[in-house]
């Protein structure tokens, strides 16, 4: 069985065609700049890659590019579209309609529109976009939608509520439903798999660390709480977004500086988090490069990062009552052992013991992290979402 990951931004897709049987990725690739000047297939399949400098106005255009690509004499996998089995939507909200993956319908579809476009205005718009695209160009062909939150549903309702009138929570259906969801379930089940125990044994804290970063707390398997809340924006500070904030102090900036509400929440998801605080970049290379030169600020957005890392680790090890086990992923979390250390240390009063130079090697593949004997075993696991969301469109079809 073959299917085809479509990972729709506002202007952007990512796709993998994935081979079931090997689970091995045989052809991807990404369009970008759908809808603006200048748009571009980068495709890549048998080996080799092929850049295509068209025109994609719509994203039914840039779906019907990426078939052609993937059958192209050259880097094409498949000769005809019936070899693709079904299709696999990443959808980032799924508010409460959906605890789990679906198979596409026109309720769905509706029930998507209607109920989760003002949960997440620029993300889910896009993929049902893709979606209906996809419907066009492949009739007939079994649509999956795999959410991001659904991971997080078996969330305790004292873990998700906030302290709102509760009216307000039935009415408008304001709570935490975390994001990152399809990471966290992949990293910690990778990781009860490497440590050759059940995940019904294991009380893990995940840690995807990336431009955008979540961490959450995964007991026996289930995830109990995580930081990001109604939107991405909670929880630790980001590349721009500021984490857990005190609402008062928004308003009293917003105030002085006459913004908006609206323009409040835009400054709070793309001006702040350690490029805020460093002035210098949201990625975190440069901080560490900058930090090496001297650079204060750098070295402050760095500190803060692992300090709220650190506590969200602590506060989730007081949640679950214990900790087996810590996984580090995405960008940063698989990459910057300078992250790494920086988050562990301090915490071997909790059994975490880093090891230095098994943290510093290079590799791409899951390891441990932790010295020989430490009770809570740090592990980095690279991520695979598409992986996941491949394996639930086939398991649905
Ligand atoms: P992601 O959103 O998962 O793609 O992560 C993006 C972030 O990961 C970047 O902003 C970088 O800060 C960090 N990152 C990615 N690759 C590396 C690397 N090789 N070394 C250090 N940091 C990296």
């Amino acid at each position: 069985m073959k299917v085809l990951v479509v990972n729709a931004g506002s202007s952007s897709i990512k796709y993998q065609l994935i081979d079931m049987e090997t689970e091995k990725v045989i052809a991807k690739g990404t369009c970008e700049r759908i809808g603006i000047p200048g748009s571009k297939l980068t495709a890549k399949g048998n080996g080799c890659q092929k850049v295509y400098e068209e025109d994609m106005p719509t994203h039914k255009v840039a779906i019907e590019l990426v078939l052609e690509a993937l059958r192209d004499e050259g880097i094409g996998v498949i000769s005809h579209m019936d070899e693709i089995d079904a299709v696999g939507h990443r959808v980032v909200a799924s508010g409460e309609y959906f605890s789990k993956s679906t198979l596409v319908t026109p309720e769905v579809l509706t029930t998507l529109e209607e109920k989760t476009f003002e949960l997440a205005p620029l993300h889910n718009p896009p993929a049902v976009t893709c979606i209906k695209a996809c419907m066009e160009v492949m009739p007939g062909k079994p649509e999956v939608v795999v959410f991001d939150t659904s991971f997080h549903a078996t969330m305790p309702e004292k873990a998700y509520m906030y302290g709102i009138p509760y009216e307000d929570y039935k009415a408008y259906g304001v709570r935490r439903y975390g994001f990152h969801g399809t990471s966290h379930k992949y990293v910690s089940a990778e990781a009860a798999a490497f440590l050759g125990k059940a995940p019904e044994e294991l009380k893990i804290v995940t840690c995807h660390l990336g431009n955008g970063s979540s961490i959450t707390a995964v007991d026996g398997g289930k995830c109990v709480d995580t930081s990001m809340g109604f939107t991405p924006l909670a929880g630790v500070m980001m590349g721009t977004r500021s984490g857990d904030i005190d609402v008062s102090a928004i308003q009293f900036i917003a105030e002085k500086k006459g913004m908006s509400f609206d323009e409040a929440v835009t400054y709070l998801n793309k001006k702040c988090g350690v490029a805020g605080i460093s002035g210098v970049s949201s990625d975190f290379r440069d901080l560490i490069a900058g930090a090496n030169e001297g650079n204060k600020r750098c070295q402050l957005a760095l500190d803060m990062f692992c300090y709220q890392c650190r506590k969200y680790i602590g506060s989730y090890a007081a949640a679950m009552g214990g900790l087996d086990c810590i996984v580090f992923t995405a960008g940063i979390g698989e990459n910057t052992p300078y992250v790494r250390a920086g988050i562990c240390e301090g915490l071997q009063f909790l059994g975490v013991h880093l090891c230095k130079s098994k943290n510093e090697a290079r590799s791409g593949d899951a390891r441990e992290i932790s010295v020989k004997g430490s009770r809570v075993k740090v592990l980095v696991i690279p991520t695979n979402e598409e992986l996941v969301i491949a394996r639930e469109t086939a398991a649905l079809v």
